[in-house]
């Protein structure tokens, strides 16, 4: 191997670096926060695929991760999550998953190359939305070649990092993983949703989830959406607790989502989220993130937060009660 003539033939040498810099330094890493309501704030109608806003509307697409980006976000993920051709077939698009998938890239390089910082661009692979076979219709050879399809165009369009994430099913992961390796060489992160009395919606649990995906060589793994804060932290200290050296994700959704009307909403404050992102650095995750119902102003506080400003412990009564009533005014004194 040449190994002195590398890096400048190998595109994702440099960003491999920029990703193992970051998380080499022991930094914690704040990740973005949801993408779809942003979009549907932006005009996207409900019901209406948000990745085809990459082919329609790339300037509204960046302008939602340069929001991210201000509020002090370090990595962002793409507008791709519905990107796979089984969830592109639902709006007559699976003929164009590569040049939907490379856009979500090219538009998530646009907005990290616009800033002086690092900012890491991650490609959103979200589930097919099919049952394997027997239960559903889909065959482990369809997925793989799904997702391969979904990743070559993440990859043609620049990203430093596949993002597999919101899974339930560790088959589903694995075929995953498997696609995007016989595409590319780029480095992978995974993450499912514990929002099932603590397991996935098929069943998986934390511990369960880290012994299989410990397996397969990705940089970083954890949790995803859910029920709030409550449960990601729970997945975490389990996660932590079993492989210390393990680089651990937690996005949770702002709060527990409700029905209000036919519209879903958050409870989780700025402030909440803060105080998850200072308990969750705590437990042992590194990256961290929000998922649904966050906003810029939700990254901002958990900014804040990771620059060293005392959480609002309030915001959440089960952990204010352990604090001593001083120490408690004291910090929202400070922090006011
Ligand atoms: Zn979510």
């Amino acid at each position: 191997m040449r190994i002195g003539l590398f890096p400048q033939f190998c595109p994702s040498y440099k960003t491999m670096n920029k990703l193992r810099e970051l998380l080499q330094s022991n930094e914690t890493i704040l990740l973005d926060g949801a993408m779809g309501t942003m979009l549907m704030d932006a005009g996207l109608e409900q019901g209406a695929p948000p990745e085809s806003w990459n082919l329609l509307y790339p300037e509204r697409v960046q302008n939602v991760h340069a929001q991210y980006i201000e509020a002090g976000t370090r990595l962002i993920v793409t507008n791709s999550f519905g990107g796979t051709r089984f969830r592109l077939k639902l709006h007559k698009m699976e003929d164009r998953v590569v040049e939907v998938n490379r856009a979500a890239a090219q538009i998530g390089r646009a907005a990290a190359d616009a800033v002086a910082d690092t900012v890491i661009v991650a490609g959103s692979m979200g589930p097919t939305g099919e049952l394997f076979v027997p239960m559903g219709e889909m065959t482990v050879e369809d997925a793989e070649a799904a997702f391969a399809e979904q990743a070559k165009g993440l990859a043609e369009g620049g990203v430093d990092v596949l993002w597999i994430e919101t899974m339930s099913d560790l088959k589903e992961v694995k075929a995953a993983v498997a696609g995007a390796r016989s595409v590319t060489d780029l480095p992978i992160a995974a993450s499912m949703t514990f929002d099932t009395h603590g397991h996935t919606m098929m069943g998986v649990s934390p511990t369960e989830a880290l012994e299989e995906l410990s397996q397969l060589g990705l940089t970083a793994l954890g949790a995803n959406c859910g029920n709030g804060p409550a449960e990601i932290k729970a997945v975490i200290d389990t996660m932590h607790t079993l492989s210390p050296d393990t680089i651990l994700i937690a996005k949770a959704n702002a709060g527990i989502p409700k029905w209000e009307g036919d519209e879903l909403t958050y409870d989780g404050t700025p402030d909440v989220m803060g105080l998850y992102t200072d308990q969750v650095r705590g437990l042992g995750a590194q990256l961290i993130g929000g998922c649904c119902g966050s906003t810029p102003d939700h990254i901002r506080a958990m900014r804040l937060v990771l620059d060293g400003a005392d959480p609002v412990v309030e915001v959440m009564p089960e952990t204010a009660v352990t604090e001593p009533k001083a120490k408690r005014q004291r910090k929202r004194r400070r922090r006011r």
